[in-house]
C-alpha cells in the first residue's frame, strides 16, 4: 500500500492562507504518484479544498441525521461538498468535546450510510502509558464492528502538539497490536509531532503506514518536505 499523509489542519488559517496552501499542495501532488496525499481543513474550506484535491477529509461530523440541528454538520453535507474520509474519535474530540464510545459509533454509523471513508483515532495520555495495549483496546471498540473500509490512527496524546514524538520503536509495538486487531489490509497512520525530521524512520517500521500531520502540515515548507520524504522512501531512494 501507497504510504498515506494527512494533514489536519485543525481550526487553522484563515480563507487566503488555506487557498495558498492547498495549491502549493496540489503543485506537489502532481510530481508524486507514489503517496496519497489528503487534507483536513475545517468545514468551511471543504468545497475549496475538495475543487482542488481528490482526496478531502472532514475534521468531524454530526452524530445526527440531518434536521434540526444547528450549528451540525451531517455526513450527507459533508459528502456532497466532495468530503471521502472524516476524523472520527481524534483525541482533542474526546477530551475537549467529550466524545463517548456511543458517540463515536454514531458518527461511523452516519459515515457508513453515505461511503465516507473513517479515520478512527486512538492514543493513550501521559497516565496512561503503562497500561497502553489495555487503552488501545477498549479505544479501537467501535471500529471492530464497523463493517466497511476504515483507516487508524495512533496518536499518543502526549505526543500530539508537544514537539515530542514516540520513538519509531514504541510506535510500532503498538502499531503490531492495532494491526493484530484490525487485520493485516487495515491502513494504520502515525500521529503526534511529526515533523521533516522523524518522519523517515517512522516510516521504516512495517505497521506504520503514513502519517497524520498536524502543526507541520500548516506551513508550505514543512508539509512539502514531509512529502518528498515519504516519495523518496517509497522509491527505495532513503533507505
Ligand atoms: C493531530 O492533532 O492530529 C496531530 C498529529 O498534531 P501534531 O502533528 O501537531 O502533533
Amino acid at each position: 500500500m501507497k504510504p498515506l499523509i494527512a494533514a489536519n489542519w485543525k481550526m487553522n488559517l484563515d480563507l487566503t492562507s488555506a487557498t495558498q496552501l492547498v495549491r502549493q499542495i496540489n503543485l506537489i501532488k502532481n510530481e508524486i504518484s507514489n503517496v496519497d496525499i489528503m487534507v483536513f481543513p475545517s468545514h468551511c474550506y471543504l468545497s475549496l479544498v475538495a475543487s482542488v484535491l481528490n482526496q478531502v477529509g472532514a475534521q468531524n461530523v454530526s452524530e445526527y441525521a440531518p434536521g434540526a440541528y444547528t450549528g451540525e454538520v451531517s455526513a450527507e453535507m459533508l459528502k456532497s461538498c466532495g468530503v471521502t474520509h472524516a476524523l472520527v474519535g481524534h483525541s482533542e474530540r474526546r477530551h475537549i468535546f467529550f466524545e463517548t464510545d456511543d458517540i463515536l459509533t454514531k458518527k461511523l454509523y452516519q459515515l457508513k450510510s453515505v461511503g465516507i471513508v473513517p479515520i478512527f483515532c486512538v492514543g493513550e495520555t501521559l497516565d496512561q502509558r503503562n497500561r497502553v495495549e489495555s487503552v488501545i483496546q477498549h479505544q479501537l471498540q467501535p471500529i471492530l464492528s464497523f463493517d466497511a473500509p476504515y483507516i487508524i490512527a495512533y496518536e499518543p496524546v502526549w505526543a500530539i502538539g508537544t514537539g515530542q514524538s514516540s520513538t519509531p520503536e514504541d510506535a510500532q509495538s503498538v502499531h503490531e497490536i492495532i494491526q493484530s486487531m484490525v487485520g493485516p489490509g487495515v491502513q494504520i497512520l502515525y500521529g503526534g509531532s511529526v515533523t521533516e525530521s522523524n518522519l523517515l524512520n517512522l516510516l521504516k517500521m512495517p505497521n506504520i503506514h503514513g502519517a497524520l500531520v498536524g502543526g507541520a502540515s500548516l506551513k508550505t515548507e514543512s508539509f512539502t518536505s514531509i512529502l518528498n520524504i515519504a516519495s523518496k522512501y517509497e522509491q527505495g531512494a532513503l533507505i
